[in-house]
């Protein structure tokens, strides 16, 4: 199994961070997990595209996570000439968002039906709405969901995955929680959006100062992960992204709580289970 993060950003904009995304790759399974600013390029970078998707899995429905969604629709659309059906998972909410984004491609479904042939109809989706704990299989792979907590953004939800032997659990923006705990044991790899606690702390912007109650930190993910005997933490969706000299000290502050391996994820980073 394969993770290739194809977006390690946030909301704030960055030229070198596409939003929140994480890409697993099992085989020929391909599962998208979020879909944020640039998704489709940086599965581009990765070797994939959306038609090669089994699914893709929604953690909530935060911006940052879901705003090129309709790109992923899209584009699956067209390259399959109109046959391809995405599967799109997530927490309740998540059908009428994608009906929503529907309604903004009708324009651009109009001109394309209009001037291809071979399209005759809109995009085909198939979307599922989760309760956590619910679990199923895409393919030879096993998912399992768990509740995590972000609130006041409810519900939200984490997955894990197995396949062959191999083992990941991506969780989106939650603080350390019983939902992420479960997910997490004994992974090969914990994918955790993080904060840098300190840093945010020392920035008096208000809404910054916001985002401390519902994020985990650095030190948060790292002890989760020394709890539920991870071998590998990865550490996405950074805030305040750092510049590659920064990297060892953010490792320094994980490894204070973690012995395992540690990786501060940059785009198209990937970890090989
Ligand atoms: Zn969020
Ligand atoms: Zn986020």
């Amino acid at each position: 199994m394969d993770i290739v993060l194809t977006g390690t950003g946030s909301p704030i904009p960055d030229a070198n961070r596409a939003g929140p995304s994480t890409l697993i790759k099992a085989g020929d399974t391909h599962i998208l997990v979020d879909a944020g600013r640039g998704v489709v390029m940086r599965m581009a970078g990765a070797g994939s595209m959306p038609f090669f998707l089994a699914a893709v899995l929604i953690t909530h429905l935060h911006s940052d996570h879901v705003t090129d969604l309709n790109d992923v629709i899209t584009t699956n659309w067209v390259m399959t000439q109109g046959n391809g059906n995405l599967a799109i998972y997530g927490p309740p909410g998540i059908a009428q968002f994608v009906e929503r984004q529907m309604h903004s491609l009708e324009p651009d479904i109009g001109y394309r039906i209009a001037h291809h042939a071979v399209l005759t109809e809109g995009p085909k989706v198939t979307v599922t709405e989760l309760a956590p704990g619910d679990a199923f299989s895409l393919n030879d792979v096993s998912v399992t969901t768990a509740a995590t907590v972000h609130a006041p953004v409810h519900p939200t939800i984490g997955y894990r995955f197995e396949h062959e032997g191999a083992t990941a659990a991506v969780v989106g923006d939650t603080i350390p929680c019983a939902g992420v705990d479960e997910l997490t044991t004994d992974v090969g790899a914990y994918v955790q959006t993080v904060i840098r606690r300190d840093m945010v702390e020392a920035n008096p912007n208000p809404m910054l100062q916001d985002i401390l109650d519902y994020h985990s930190g650095v030190v948060e993910a790292a002890q989760t992960a020394a709890r539920n005997g991870v071998k590998r933490l990865v550490l996405t969706h950074l805030v305040p992204a750092p510049t590659p000299d920064q990297y060892p000290e953010w490792i320094a502050r994980a490894a204070e709580h973690f012995d395992g391996e540690i990786v501060i994820g940059d785009d198209l980073t990937t970890i090989t289970l």
